[in-house]
């Protein structure tokens, strides 16, 4: 048996930590509570502890180690494992891989969360260790990430695969971003929500209003029950939500020609009615010489898939530096 890797999840409330072995098996997991008090200066040192604690409870040492493998919130330089910020964690200018190699004298590497989890996705999940992926993540907000030829696409200030904040509508709605129309402003669950508010002005009598009115809110949950109970309003917010995802993906496609475009995210747990209707919005629009080779699938690691993914990515930096 090979070594041992560390792969770290790091969230706004938790810290996910697995032990994981050379072939993406978790031996062990566990959780940390996120301090992001102290502009988050405590986290690293949390992350460290915990890991030394369960090392030895697994009657483990440092030396059946390989490395410790982080997917990160916010804006990385993915090379050196500086993170410029991450807002909703408290860091600013916080040279992760440095501080963390520093006190555990082991090999860190460090990529932003949503790569991690499309790493994970593509080694034990869905992506059956395709050459060419695109991954897109339906949450709160629309999370992406690209694989080409077997390394995650970073792009030359890390943006590369956030596909979630493509245009898809010029004249749309304003985005966090503070652009207009972006994939997210229709294809997240608060952008579905937003499509049922509008539809609840629209048309008062709709079984949308009855479902606020008994609960005082509406969620993606909501418009996909009330769509599976024939509610006309959510059919047509989940018929244009699919449309307009089926879109983007026939775009990104065009562009990676991937052999798998992977779905995930609660958004995505709707059903599979849900990704049927992406799959086929998706075909019509793209060329069918990209179509032809690719499959939709939906994400199936959920909340593991970062640490998953975090442990890949060491795997793969400590063999390329190896050979
Ligand atoms: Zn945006």
């Amino acid at each position: 048996m090979g070594k041992m890797i560390i792969g770290v999840d790091i969230g706004g409330t938790t810290i996910k930590i697995g032990i994981i072995d050379n072939i993406g098996n978790i031996l062990d997991k566990w959780e940390v509570p996120t301090n992001s008090t102290n502009a988050g200066t405590s986290i690293i040192s949390d992350i460290w502890k915990s890991v030394s604690a369960s090392l030895d409870q697994n009657n483990m040492t440092k030396e059946a180690i390989e490395g410790i493998g982080i997917g990160a919130p916010g804006f990385i330089d993915m090379d050196s494992g500086h993170v410029f910020e991450a807002v909703n964690i408290g860091w600013k200018n916080t040279p992760l891989s440095e501080e963390l190699r520093t006190v555990s004298e082991l090999p860190v590497f460090v990529t932003n969360d949503a790569n991690a989890a499309v790493l994970g996705e593509n080694w034990k999940g869905a992506g059956g260790n395709a050459k060419n992926l695109v991954a897109l993540t339906l949450g709160t907000g629309v999370g992406g990430g690209i694989i080409v030829n077997g390394d995650i696409m970073n792009g030359e200030s890390g943006m590369a695969g956030e596909i979630g904040h493509t245009t898809v509508d010029p004249d749309g709605i304003l985005c966090n971003c503070g652009r207009r129309g972006c994939l997210e402003t229709i294809a997240s669950a608060t952008g579905m929500v937003r499509q049922a508010k509008a539809k609840m002005e629209q048309n008062p009598e709709s079984r949308l209003v009855s479902r606020y009115n008994a609960s005082g809110r509406i969620t993606a949950k909501d418009i996909f029950e009330l769509g599976d109970e024939g509610d006309v309003s959510c059919k047509e917010i989940i018929a244009y939500t699919a449309d307009v995802l089926g879109l983007a993906v026939a775009n990104a496609a065009t562009i990676i020609n991937p052999s798998k475009v992977l779905i995930g995210g609660g958004v995505s747990r709707a059903g599979v009615q849900f990704i049927e209707l992406i799959e086929d919005a998706f075909h019509r629009y793209a060329l069918p010489r990209v179509s032809n080779v690719c499959e939709l699938k939906s994400a199936k690691l959920g909340n593991d898939a970062g640490i998953i993914g975090a442990a890949f990515l060491v795997k793969q930096k400590m063999e390329n530096l190896t050979f």
